[in-house]
């Protein structure tokens, strides 16, 4: 799991805390939805979950551009709870995981 720290530059290395639970979670200034923002520089993405899924595994498939966090943490940097998925399969998991939080509130 630290591993994923060893592949990546201080930049955001530096900002990364560990949860319990096995998340990577960005402490830097973030999108008012909680999505880490990164120097463009170092990859071309801002966004922290794109930079980092760009620097450990690669160009994301055309068909499925859109990032989605399996584990729910918007500022997540674990490339291990992310999973490439099309935007309308992203819409519909958003819907899911709004609903899924109301029943928790
Ligand atoms: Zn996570």
């Amino acid at each position: 799991m630290s591993t994923q720290l060893a592949f990546l530059p201080p930049e955001l290395s530096d900002r990364i805390t560990y949860t319990d639970d096995g998340c990577m979670l960005w402490t830097g200034p973030t999108t008012p939805k909680g999505y880490a923002l990164v120097p463009k520089s170092l990859t071309g993405e801002k966004y922290g979950h794109r930079a980092v899924w760009r620097l450990l595994r690669g160009p994301l498939p055309y068909a499925r551009d859109t990032l989605d966090h399996t584990c729910g943490r918007t500022s997540c940097l674990n490339v291990e709870h992310l999973e490439p998925v099309s935007r309308a399969e992203n819409s519909r998991r958003a819907a899911r995981s709004r609903r899924v939080r109301s029943w928790s509130s």
